[in-house]
């Protein structure tokens, strides 16, 4: 079965007695036993529930993994990835990551004995040179957030495997039907189920999926020992979100590729950075490491923090907004907004300037969005 079939069918059988063809909510918490120490498959829906089932298996099949496990949030998600550690072990992680993942690593895991280390991990002899002998797991984004910069995930995985470590990606930028990190290599791969899988912004969540059968046994543990579940109500959103994620993905990317060649032709543009830009250093190695470009575009305006301020307070269509990957159009100030946990000195070490600003493009029609954005600009030019 080929992506969008899988999309729609995998785990998705019509039910057994009704035959209706959408999965049900099974919104039960518990499941009546015929007898004493006798199930039906099911005990208690923070151990398992059909509806989290059926998200399961077919996000699973659309990462081309053997294992997949639905938490309450993308944070939920990394957090109990955690769990696959103890005191002392070391982290590697991408420099330019998440604002929360920064956090979860820096104020809460470091509390428990487990150290972390930030490098860029596009370069891989930065990689490398940052590796200790403590280090058991290296985390990537690719493509990074806010940044965007592409990292070489067949090349980490090699190196990772040689050093006996694991590889996780976040591929909440990409999705699934962009870029498949187990297939390059990585041992793990995660994403928060709130931006694109689900694609309507009306629900959080995070999946973890891997091909490895120990990793999938610890997960599968600490998703019922920790309890970071994802609820029913939230797994079918997620399931009825996946129907759509390859004609979403294809019109994000169409319309952020307008966008793009807009903005980059604009004179109150100074630097747009879309990994399907030609201009992009990460290009060629996206287009040879994925089958496309995502819908998330930064740029640098002309212009100081107030003129980026009235820029954003400017757009109609364009929602102010943290988040992304929704069938809405947002923009955000990563330097305010999302990336405010991570440190001031890091941020501009990183480039998260005042003039920074960062675009989810929706689904809409892209004349409309383009003219949205010219009118921005044009009021940040002359207030
Ligand atoms: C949003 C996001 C997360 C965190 O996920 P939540 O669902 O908000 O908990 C992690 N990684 C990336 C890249 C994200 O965009």
């Amino acid at each position: 079965m080929r992506f969008s079939t899988k999309a729609i069918h995998v785990g998705q059988e019509p039910e057994a007695t009704t035959g209706a063809v959408v999965v049900p909510i099974f919104q039960t918490s518990t499941y009546a036993q015929p007898d004493v120490g006798v199930h039906k498959g099911h005990e208690y829906s923070r151990t398992s529930n059909p509806t989290r089932d059926a998200y399961q298996a077919c996000i699973a099949a659309l990462e081309n993994a053997r294992h997949g496990y639905a938490f309450g949030s993308g944070m939920g998600a990394i957090s109990t990835i955690m769990t696959l550690f103890k005191a002392g072990d070391h982290i590697l992680s991408s420099d330019d990551v998440y604002g929360g993942t920064f956090r979860v690593f820096d104020k809460v895991f470091r509390n428990f004995g487990l150290d972390y280390s930030f490098a860029d991990t596009s370069d891989l002899d930065a990689l490398a040179a940052a590796i200790r002998p403590e280090t058991r797991m290296v985390w990537i984004e690719s493509p990074t957030n806010p940044m965007l910069k592409i990292s070489d995930i067949a090349a980490i995985a090699d190196l990772c495997h040689r050093k006996g470590l694991l590889l996780g990606v976040d591929n909440t930028f990409m999705s699934p039907y962009f870029q498949r990190p187990l297939e390059l290599g990585a041992d793990l791969v995660m994403h928060s189920s709130t931006k694109y899988l689900g694609g309507h912004s009306d629900v959080v969540g995070g999946v973890v999926c891997t091909n490895h059968d120990q990793v999938a046994e610890r997960i599968k543990f600490s998703q019922n020992a920790m309890g970071a579940v994802m609820g029913p109500f939230d797994a079918w959103l997620t399931l009825r979100g996946l129907k759509t994620l390859a004609l979403r993905m294809e019109r994000h990317q169409k319309n952020a590729l307008a966008v793009a060649r807009f903005l980059e032709a604009h004179d109150d543009v100074r630097e747009v950075i879309y990994p399907g830009l030609e201009s992009h250093p990460g290009h060629a190695l996206q287009a040879r490491q994925a089958h496309g470009f995502g819908g998330m575009i930064s740029l640098r305006l002309k212009g100081d923090l107030e003129a980026a301020r009235r820029f954003c307070r400017s757009t109609k269509l364009f929602f102010l907004a943290e988040s992304l990957g929704g069938v809405e159009s947002l923009l955000e100030h990563p330097a305010i907004m999302t990336h405010a946990s991570v440190p001031a000195e890091t941020r501009a070490a990183l480039g998260i300037t005042d003039d920074f600003v960062r675009l989810s493009v929706g689904i809409e029609d892209e004349n409309d969005l383009i003219e949205d954005l010219g009118q921005a600009l044009a009021a940040m030019r002359h207030p």
